[in-house]
């Protein structure tokens, strides 16, 4: 699906030729002419990067750029006014990811932004399906589990509980959660699986390598500490 742009710019001649740059490029583009528009359109979820432009009516481009960044990651490429150093500095910190100063190269603004939406898609990947403890690599979406590179073979639900465990480590979990989040309805039993669960995947993690990766917290449940 082709990668959806907003850009914020009140010169309608500029707007119109990154348009057209963008279109031709392959981008479905979006335009806003002030900050307020550009706001609303910008905390859509559909869009995938921004280009805002920093001197523009009714909402400046750095308050754009702060109020945006408190919802959203959307990758922001700011266009300064030449010489505005300031500006950027105060644009970088309010979250913006790159800037450009204009007059540009269009082949500058398309590398730019390609680089961005490439880096969107890393990030997505990792933190959607990779989770990480020390030497040990968690993928959900391969449902693959390794330390230092040995694959260690997990069954569907011991899988299930160390990615539950994972993805709440440094929080003390108990039997009750642990049994209504990862065994669900499916299970009519006591909160003794739990330990058997546990036991398990020590077995198969914590004594083999070594760890101490899954600790009790006596009365209560169960808790991935990092160290
Ligand atoms: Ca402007």
């Amino acid at each position: 699906m082709a990668h959806k742009i907003l850009i914020v710019e009140d010169e309608s001649k500029i707007a119109r030729f990154l348009e057209l740059e963008l279109k031709y490029e392959g981008y479905e583009v979006e335009i806003a002419s002030n900050g307020r528009e550009g706001l609303e359109k910008g905390l859509n979820p559909e869009i995938d990067l921004i280009i805002l432009d920093l001197m523009l009516p009714i909402l400046s481009g750095i308050e754009v750029c702060r109020r945006i960044r408190n919802s959203s990651n959307v990758p922001i490429i700011m266009l300064t006014a030449k010489d505005d150093v300031s500006d950027k500095v105060m644009g970088l910190d309010m979250g913006a990811d790159d800037y450009l100063t204009k007059p540009f190269a269009i082949e500058e603004l398309l590398a730019r932004i390609r680089v961005a939406l490439k880096r969107e898609v890393t990030k997505k990947e990792a933190s959607n399906s990779e989770l990480i403890f020390n030497n040990l690599i968690l993928d959900k979406n391969k449902r693959q589990v390794l330390i230092n590179d040995d694959e260690i073979i997990l069954t569907k639900k011991e899988f299930e509980l160390l990615v539950y465990l994972l993805e709440n480590r440094n929080i003390v979990l108990s039997r009750e959660t642990i049994l209504e989040k990862v065994w669900g309805f499916e299970y009519y039993g006591d909160t003794n699986i739990i330990d058997v669960y546990i036991r398990y995947l020590r077995g198969k993690i914590d004594q083999k390598y070594s760890l101490n990766m899954i600790h009790t917290v006596r009365g209560v449940g169960y808790v991935i500490k990092d160290d």
